[in-house]
């Protein structure tokens, strides 16, 4: 099988380097290839110091790691948990398969995350839980969040997925919530191929979701709650605490795409740059912008139509979730997402993986202001 890449600038390439192979490797030649592996251990541990929280707990991906998150705090049939409506699907996903009902809130005009303001006004005596998710490497206005949930009596879960390394008033996100979940799948800020963490400090917590992430047995054949097999193999362990290694590099580097890609694209009418709050420091997953067809003088579709064109791949927003068949019925009265609705349609993921090069981050930029001055004329 070769490789035939379709873009020459492909939005999200995985930076991988000789330490993954060689660490591959050495767990395959020890024989250590499932989860029972000192190998998925080092991983947790290395993972744990490096957020600063007390546990990690290595799973199958971003998404079963949010099932267990949820059920870990006892969340099922009965229960409301709110979710913001602009995210990929997976929160909403696994509040439905728990028996819980998702309720979907607007997010923020200022920087597309969970608005604190629309979470007060959603809150039922059924609210068990708020999930915050940190979009495209944004933080979520954690101390409004924290404060509505100590008032309310609801437990707070932070998505990670896009976040790694993220920060809020200078901490890192994944530590604010009662529990965190982080993906490891191929275009995240690190990856283990597919892989997930979920993190906390209770113990408690996190002993339910060990429990419940190895079939809920203890000991062996014995099985105590209803359980999963959620668990980490011993490959994908190798190959993430060798990314692990250089997170704070990568980290750096979607920040200096980041800052490449505002200064080129400052001035273009009509681009609206990715927001950075000054309590903020965002990791920029994906680098993305708003285009408004007015100013601009084309859609953000045609955008991406252009730029594909040359090679350049681009992602449209998520779409907002109270909109799509799969969560239609959940959506009661009418509720209204402006914001959410506004970002979907407008808003643009740019190539942002780390191995893009300096020259092509501005090729693109400079891309879309051509685009700009042709429509303009
Ligand atoms: C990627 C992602 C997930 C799911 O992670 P997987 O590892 O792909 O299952 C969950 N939530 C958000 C916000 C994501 O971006």
């Amino acid at each position: 099988m070769g490789i035939k890449l379709k873009y020459k600038i492909p939005v999200a390439r995985p930076y991988i380097s000789k330490d993954e192979e060689e660490l591959v490797l050495k767990t395959i030649r020890e024989r250590w290839i499932s989860s029972q592996s000192p190998y998925v251990k080092e991983f947790e541990k290395e993972f744990a110091k490096w957020l600063g929280v007390k546990h990690a707990i290595a799973v199958s991906n971003g998404t079963v790691a949010l099932h267990l998150a949820l059920l870990a705090l006892g969340i099922g049939p009965g229960d409301e948990v709110l979710v913001p409506d602009l995210t990929f699907a997976s929160p909403a996903n696994m509040v439905i398969l728990t028996g819980a009902k998702p309720v979907f809130v607007d997010v923020t005009r200022e920087y597309w995350c969970i608005d604190p303001s629309e979470v007060k006004s959603k809150i039922t005596p059924r609210t068990k839980a708020i999930i915050v998710v940190h979009l495209y490497g944004h933080p979520a206005s954690m101390d409004e969040i924290l404060e509505i949930a100590r008032e309310d009596n609801v437990y707070v879960i932070e998505d990670c997925a896009e976040a790694h390394g993220a920060q809020y008033k200078g901490r890192k996100v994944g530590t604010f919530g009662d529990i965190a979940t982080f993906s490891f799948y191929a275009n995240k800020i690190i990856t283990t191929g597919e892989g997930g963490m979920i993190v906390t400090n209770d113990d408690e917590v996190a002993d339910r979701v060990r429990l419940m992430r190895d079939h809920g047995m203890r000991p062996r054949y014995w099985h105590v709650v209803l359980g999963f097999n959620y668990r980490m193999t011993s490959l994908q362990a190798a190959f993430g605490i060798a990314q692990l290694r250089k997170i704070n590099m990568l980290i750096q580097r979607k920040r200096e795409i980041a800052r490449i890609y505002a200064e080129e694209l400052q001035d273009t009418p009509g681009i609206k740059l990715h927001p950075q709050m000054h309590w903020a420091k965002c990791v920029y997953w994906l680098y993305s912008i708003l285009v408004d067809p007015r100013k601009f003088g084309a859609t953000r579709d045609k955008v991406m139509e252009y730029l594909d064109k040359l090679g350049i791949e681009t992602r449209r927003f998520f779409y907002p979730l109270h909109a799509m068949p799969a969560f239609k019925n959940m959506v009661t009265q009418n509720q209204q997402f402006p914001v959410s609705e506004y970002l979907s349609n407008h808003g643009l993921n740019l190539p942002s993986g780390p191995e893009i090069s300096d020259e092509e981050v501005a090729y693109v930029a400079r891309s879309i202001r051509r685009m700009h001055q042709e429509v303009f004329g």
